[in-house]
């Protein structure tokens, strides 16, 4: 019987093996058939983005420096629809009621092809453009995850594909999508419910990060909430008996969920910030609010979660004589893998090779290293190998929801120094300086050429359509978000 599933488990192994190597060999087969003659077009493609760098540079910069938090983007989305108006793109604004989303259009028929562009930043990591601690505004944001250069890399890759539309190279349209508030909120749910994505064949995205390395990795589903505790005040001394305590409500939920830790999937996660908590210690507090983030490897694991973790926040309140009150702030999907979509970004990444550092660029993130006690190794400018699909590890992202809708192929440019601390001072230390502009020029290239492979080939779009219906699981997409736009509170 052992034998029996050991043989099976080995002859699965080599049939999906096989099979993932025979469908390599046809992707690479696709590409190459166009290879000759979109070998001069991506060379103009890179020459256009290197012709729009100084532009790409300066926009990226003043979002850095506007610094702008979810919903509250303003002069960052006027920078980037700016841009694309001069470069003849229709813009449409307040996309799913929400006033900083936009999308900017190009060109008519098909293929449709979309490239998301994120600009808001993180609250609290304001730094200087240098390599030791020193906020540039004292308490105020910086852009800790790069998404300065996201948003500008990502139009620059669109404005690239217009050229070429408008040429006549290619035929069909090209969508930059301004999606904001991805650090809280996560305004894409709003802008996937309004179906904005669904008239795309492929949509592009990419993330800065450490590395550059094509998209194969997936992503954690979540939900966020808030729980409300309403208690009754009394003298916490002369009359503790009339009173009853929100706090101590909000305190058993968390013990429950601290509890309910030990038996969750080791890949899930309970995370929580307290909101209000009693302001004073005499009297007994009526009010206490708590945000609550559940997240697991799949929107399935995910309510499991969420249902355990609403049963404690009921017992709480009737362990405590107080009331309660959920309130739904949104919720993620996981990122569909498109590994046909991976694999053709692969080889443009290959194909425009690694990035290069000065020895000041270097001696720049080996500051920020030792500043932030890791190991001094500098910055990655090379290329990863195409890596196999694992199970999430890392964050979450509302591309996950995109995803779930359309075939969406991703990548990751370096941008800052290898191993150091993400959403904080040693990020926005790089990304508004030479070693994230180059992270953003390179995004802007192997995003274009890319796209380039599927302006001209018709059979890869397929490829990749069908890559996305064969893996999708979810049945029926439903976006965890209440009615109405999106709010900070
Ligand atoms: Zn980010």
């Amino acid at each position: 019987m052992k034998k029996i599933k050991k043989f099976i488990f080995v002859f699965l192994l080599l049939a999906s093996t096989l099979g993932s190597y025979a469908q390599t060999q046809e992707i690479s087969k696709m590409i190459s058939f166009h290879e000759q003659e979109l070998k001069p077009i991506k060379k103009e493609i890179q020459a256009s983005i290197e012709s729009q760098q100084k532009n790409l540079i300066s926009i990226s910069d003043a979002i850095w420096e506007a610094a702008e938090t979810s919903l509250v983007e303003f002069t960052s989305s006027k920078l980037l629809k700016d841009y694309a108006r001069s470069n003849g793109f229709e813009v449409t604004e307040n996309v799913a009621d929400i006033p900083t989303a936009f999308m900017a259009k190009y060109g008519s028929g098909k293929p449709v092809i979309g490239i998301l562009g994120e600009f808001d930043a993180n609250a609290g990591i304001s730094q200087k453009r240098q390599p030791t601690k020193e906020p540039r505004v004292p308490g105020g944001a910086g852009h800790g995850c790069g998404h300065n250069l996201f948003g500008t890399a990502s139009l620059g890759a669109a404005v690239a594909i217009k050229e070429q539309i408008e040429k006549g190279t290619f035929k069909g349209t090209v969508i930059f999508y301004g999606t904001p508030a991805e650090e809280t909120i996560f305004a894409k749910v709003w802008m996937v419910r309004e179906g904005v994505f669904d008239q795309l064949d492929i949509c592009m995205d990419w993330h800065p990060g450490d590395s550059n390395i094509s998209g194969t990795e997936t992503s954690k589903a979540l939900v966020d909430y808030r729980v409300m505790f309403y208690g009754d005040t009394s003298h916490a001394s002369a009359d503790p008996w009339n009173g009853n305590s929100a706090v101590d409500a909000m305190e058993l939920y968390t013990t429950g969920l601290n509890y309910y830790r030990e038996h969750i999937l080791p890949t899930s996660r309970i995370h929580y910030q307290i909101e209000a908590a009693g302001d004073v210690v005499n009297v007994v507090p009526d009010y206490a609010k708590i945000w609550t983030r559940l997240r697991g490897n799949s929107v399935e694991n995910v309510n499991v979660l969420y249902e355990r973790a609403l049963n404690i926040a009921e017992a709480a309140s009737l362990m405590t004589g107080t009331k309660y009150e959920t309130k739904l702030i949104s919720g993620i999907y996981e990122i569909l893998v498109n590994r046909t979509g991976a694999q053709v970004m692969q080889n443009n990444m290959e194909t425009i090779g690694e990035i290069t550092y000065s020895e000041n660029e270097i001696k720049y993130a080996n500051t920020i290293l030792k500043e932030t006690g890791k190991p001094q190794v500098g910055i990655d400018g090379s290329v990863v190998p195409m890596q196999p699909t694992l199970a999430a590890t890392g964050g979450s992202t509302d591309v996950g929801d995109v995803s779930q809708v359309v075939p969406t192929v991703r990548m990751s440019a370096t941008i800052a120094s290898k191993g150091g601390p993400w959403h904080s001072w040693a990020v926005v230390a790089c990304s508004g300086m030479s070693i994230g502009h180059k992270g953003m020029i390179y995004a802007a290239k192997a995003l274009s050429m890319t796209m380039a492979d599927f302006y001209k080939s018709p059979k890869l779009v397929e490829a990749v359509k069908e890559d996305f219906k064969k893996n999708k699981k979810i049945k029926e997409y439903v976006p965890r978000i209440l009615p109405g736009p999106p709010s900070l509170d």
